[in-house]
């Protein structure tokens, strides 16, 4: 092929990328309200928020390199605004990697202490460690105008657990605590009795939409009647597995015998419920874990 020829071909292929790209990024994005947007592709079940504003942009969970390379795609099919803030919801590696793509495009990074520390001692080569660390139950970002409540829960599931509420917008995202259509993934990381006070003071929150990390559900927002819904599964599946233990099924029978045909339409119900049941029974007997001492201010 001529040098000329194969040059145009080259050009065309690369400009083809680049529309399939960014057709790619917008496919993704949902504007859950004035100027608040919701990220991800359903093909790999993770789902990130960002927030434009006039003085620039907030993204929230970068997930991974490769997650994070399609939100930064997708809040430039939006906006041209630098990014100000990359923001983590707690600590864990599925959730949690990702921040240098967004530390290149100079935006500081902001997690909760207990899940910096936990960072600091569990490296790994997609992570790197916040720019800005803070303490306590409750921190602000204001930016542009608009306001974002970032909210320690405390003890539930992984470490520096965060739920961001946009008061104004009425919007909150919330990570791995509630997954909408979907058993939850092992609980293997759930302090249940915390899990539990921790969805009822969502349910107490102040919001109209919510966004979460993961769904199942066919509509890309959630109410707060998702978070209803888990913290009854939750309750449901104690109630099953304690009428087990009093008809004396046997305890290595019991995840295989429950059987709870309320929530047999959510995804991986076959596959997890079994796995709910043992974390949910090794709790009851032990009593709650994971569990850390948390030193008075
Ligand atoms: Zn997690």
């Amino acid at each position: 092929m001529p040098n000329v020829k194969r040059l145009f071909v080259t050009l065309i292929a690369i400009s083809t990328l680049l529309m399939v790209n960014t057709a790619f990024a917008e496919e993704h994005v949902w504007r859950a309200a004035d100027g608040v947007y919701r990220y991800g592709n359903p093909a790999y079940g993770y789902y990130s928020m960002f927030v434009v504003t006039d003085e620039g942009v907030i993204a929230i969970e970068p997930v991974s390199s490769t997650h994070s390379k399609g939100l930064l795609k997708a809040i430039r099919s939006v906006t041209k605004k630098p990014i100000r803030y990359l923001l983590h919801s707690h600590n864990h590696w599925d959730h949690s990697k990702g921040g240098q793509v967004f530390r290149d495009q100079g935006a500081k990074i902001v997690a909760h202490e207990e899940a910096v520390e936990w960072m600091k001692a569990n490296p790994h080569p997609d992570l790197v460690l916040p720019d800005e660390v803070w303490t306590g139950n409750r921190k602000d970002i204001v930016l542009g105008g608009k306001t974002i409540e970032l909210h320690y829960m405390g003890m539930n599931h992984g470490l520096g657990m965060t739920v961001f509420l946009m008061p104004k917008e009425q919007v909150v995202y919330i990570a791995d605590l509630v997954t909408p259509n979907r058993v939850l993934f092992s609980i293997a990381d759930f302090n249940i009795k915390e899990w539990t006070r921790t969805l009822t003071e969502i349910e107490k929150m102040n919001f109209k939409t919510a966004i979460y990390s993961h769904s199942h559900a066919k509509e890309p927002f959630g109410t707060r009647s998702d978070v209803t819904q888990t913290r009854e599964f939750i309750e449901d599946l104690q109630v099953a597995i304690i009428a087990e233990f009093k008809k004396g099924t046997s305890f290595y029978e019991i995840p295989e015998t429950i059987k709870l045909s309320k929530y047999e339409h959510w995804d991986f119900y076959d596959e997890w419920l079994p796995i709910n049941a043992w974390k949910m029974m090794f709790s009851m007997e032990m009593g709650s874990f994971p569990w850390r001492h948390v030193p008075a201010d």
